[in-house]
């Protein structure tokens, strides 16, 4: 591709109209690009909701016209098409109770069984311990078994929560899981990044359309079923808390100083202890908590934030242009 007739590419992480303009003059030629300029390219698009639209709109022109060939399926093949649809969305109904790729941290309460162990959180939390070494942690003297009760008109749904981890594997590898997750709309973005750059995949899920989509962002490959790459919101839910806690299933501990602020620590059922802050919004989980002012952060950054704040493109479920049908690379 001679590139001299084309603005430079905007590096990473760039916004304005100008970047904008130059992104579309990119998107038109996709096929010509280099894999490096696509990458850019799709960095960009992910952030950006007018430039993720201008996209969309040229995948579906390219949709269109690389189906415009086939012959329509006879109205047989359509009839079974359709029963085939229908049949297996009842056997994936009757098959999960509740599909969304969220991880069962709470799965004690007897949630319908998901494919994800308890294991596998407990292994995670195991490496955490270990990769955890700064606990801004103080105590402060606990009251002892108080009531502790949540405002009636609490709500934690209106917002979108955004959240980072690093964690360690087997082999001492560095990565980190960061996670944007709608609760109103049950809707959940993950991107799992390798530190020494051999790893970016995302994985975006969607509860009530049963999909997860996940993309290698290094080799552009697409998967759906890829909800293995999906965290666990579950001790995000107010109203599992509200009912440990009137089940007395949970335990107040206080407060004590988290990072610089006043928080609630309540230690919960599954033995995580979820900090909230003056508002009753939680600031972090703590793991291998024992007693107030013991425990491990999980995450290095949890925020809520105004969903007019997150760009609508992290919600997008749609193949991105030029990634192809494949096998997401194995988790780390
Ligand atoms: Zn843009």
């Amino acid at each position: 591709m001679n590139e001299t007739h084309l603005p430079p590419l905007p590096p990473i992480g760039t916004y304005g109209t100008e970047v904008c303009a130059t992104v579309k003059i990119y998107l038109a030629i996709w096929s010509d690009l280099t894999p490096e300029q696509q990458d850019t390219i799709l960095h960009h698009v992910r952030i950006c909701p007018p430039c993720a639209e201008e996209e969309h709109i040229l995948q579906q022109a390219t949709h269109a016209i690389s189906h415009l060939e086939a012959s329509s399926p006879s109205e047989r093949v359509n009839r079974a098409i359709i029963a085939a649809i229908e049949a297996k969305s009842r056997a994936q109904q009757k098959q999960k109770g509740r599909v969304l790729p969220l991880r069962p941290y709470r799965q004690k309460q007897g949630y319908a069984p998901l494919r994800f162990g308890l294991a596998s959180v407990v292994v995670a939390a195991t490496f955490l311990l270990v990769a955890l070494v700064a606990l801004h942690f103080v105590k402060t003297p606990s009251n002892g078994q108080q009531a502790f009760i949540l405002p009636a008109a609490l709500t934690w749904t209106s917002y979108v929560l955004y959240q980072t981890e690093t964690r360690t594997n087997q082999k001492g590898d560095t990565y980190h899981v960061i996670g944007y997750y709608d609760p109103q709309h049950q809707r959940i973005n993950v991107e799992t990044k390798m530190l020494d750059g051999s790893l970016d995949v995302i994985m975006v899920g969607n509860e009530q359309a049963h999909e997860a989509l996940g993309l290698d962002m290094m080799h552009h490959v697409a998967q759906w079923n890829a909800d293995q790459w999906s965290i666990d919101e579950s001790m995000f839910s107010l109203n599992a808390l509200r009912e440990e806690l009137r089940t007395q299933q949970a335990t107040y501990w206080g407060t004590t100083q988290f990072q610089g602020q006043t928080v609630y620590a309540i230690h919960c059922n599954n033995g995580l202890v979820i900090l909230l802050d003056m508002h009753y919004m939680p600031v972090n989980i703590l793991s291998g908590a024992t007693k107030p002012g013991t425990g491990q952060p999980i995450y290095d950054t949890l925020k809520w934030m105004q969903p007019t704040a997150v760009s609508p493109t992290l919600w997008n479920m749609s193949v991105p242009l030029g990634f192809t049908m494949g096998t997401l690379p194995a988790k780390p």
